[in-house]
């Protein structure tokens, strides 16, 4: 299924004035945005990664402009920000983009700046070629400004969180299609992969963590044949046309189970639950994380549960806030992560239930909305 295209132009505007005003306070005198999803929030602009400097470079007082080498003038364009008025330059093969960059902060700005906020995720040779074309300009990192902005999701965001929540569950509903013993985790994992991509533009991850292998969080896929009775943690993700992105975990048994798996799923659920129903505008990302450890650690699994409650998600598949103990991040309206606890048993099997859900007025509301009772496969 095709997404409709792409962010209206229509919240860019908005994005720019409100990072262009956060600089101040953060002593940032311009960002510096290479291709990433920083350059995509603000300028909708969906740039290659490249060894060529491709550059959104915005002061705190001046006129904005994204560089863009020669040969991706065509695609720069047609981008939402400079269909809409961005000053676009281009840099021929034998220019050193650095340098432009520079002498168009010179021009553009009264004073030589002093402090840049880089891209978090520039290439090194990019950033080092610009200290040498500033050397007076200290490098900090732009998400010092951007990450506040980006952690509150505008309704265009939200629908687009709402839209891949939707697309992802339809993939988990099918998966009695995939997964059945005798099958390898690779087999289902290809499956997978078809479906997410015909959800989504494309596949973002796939996880099919099968009966021991579901011990191990991050596990991906392996030639393991899935065997009767394995629990399996499947975790996919997907990102749309506009860039936002699903993540969703549900794990499955095929036919009867291990008893003592049944325990650990039903701490998990509830521990799940908790969580989400502890998460609401005004409390701490923190006391979220502590609200779903509390009866995992209860149940003896604490040692069992090695990572955070989960993370913000949008144009990043990772992204603030951090549902993590001592986080003392508000929540607020707006804001969209995952809350994915999972206990792991080395050597035995692991569980995880995962959903994304947002902050709304009245408490959350999840974009993942299948079931999270054990569904048993092809029993
Ligand atoms: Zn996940
Ligand atoms: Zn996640």
């Amino acid at each position: 299924m095709n997404q409709p295209p792409l962010q209206t132009a229509a919240e860019l505007p908005q994005r720019v004035t409100a990072a262009v005003a956060a600089m101040p306070a953060a002593g940032i005198d311009a960002l510096v945005l290479t291709p990433g999803t920083a350059l995509r929030y603000l300028a909708g602009y969906d740039a290659m990664i490249s060894e060529r400097l491709t550059a959104l470079v915005l002061p705190a007082a001046g006129e904005p402009f994204l560089l863009v080498p020669e040969l991706e003038r065509t695609g720069a364009l047609d981008s939402p920000a400079v269909r809409d008025g961005l000053s676009l330059l281009t840099w021929a093969e034998t220019e050193d983009p650095a340098r432009l960059v520079a002498d168009q902060l010179r021009a553009r700005t009264r004073d030589e700046p002093r402090v840049l906020g880089v891209d978090d995720t520039m290439q090194a040779r990019h950033l080092l070629a610009l200290a040498a074309a500033l050397p007076n300009a200290r490098p900090v990192v732009a998400g010092q400004v951007l990450d506040r902005l980006r952690l509150v999701k505008d309704p265009f965001e939200l629908d687009q969180l709402r839209t891949a929540g939707a697309a992802i569950d339809r993939v988990h509903s099918r998966m009695g299609e995939w997964l059945r013993p005798g099958r390898t985790e690779r087999e289902v994992g290809a499956d997978l992969a078809a479906a997410i991509t015909g959800e989504h533009a494309e596949v973002d991850f796939v996880i099919v963590g099968s009966g021991p292998n579901g011990a191990s969080p991050h596990h991906g896929v392996s030639d393991r044949v899935i065997e009767a009775g394995d629990p399996v943690v499947v975790d996919i993700g997907g990102i749309l046309d506009s860039g936002y992105r699903s993540d969703c975990t549900r794990t499955y048994v095929l036919g009867e189970p291990d008893p003592a798996f049944l325990a650990l799923y039903e701490v998990l659920q509830s521990a799940q639950q908790g969580g989400v129903a502890a998460a609401r505008a005004g409390v701490s990302a923190g006391s979220v994380d502590d609200a779903t450890r509390a009866p995992i650690e209860a149940a003896g699994y604490g040692e069992a549960f090695p990572h955070r409650t989960g993370h913000g998600i949008g144009l990043d598949g990772h992204e603030p806030p951090w549902i993590l103990h001592g986080n003392d991040t508000l929540l607020e309206v707006g804001m969209a992560f995952s809350v994915e606890p999972g206990i792991y048993l080395a050597g035995r099997f692991g569980a995880r239930i995962e959903d994304i859900v947002l902050v709304t007025e009245d408490g959350t509301e999840a974009v993942n909305t299948t079931t999270h009772d054990l569904v048993r496969l092809n029993t």
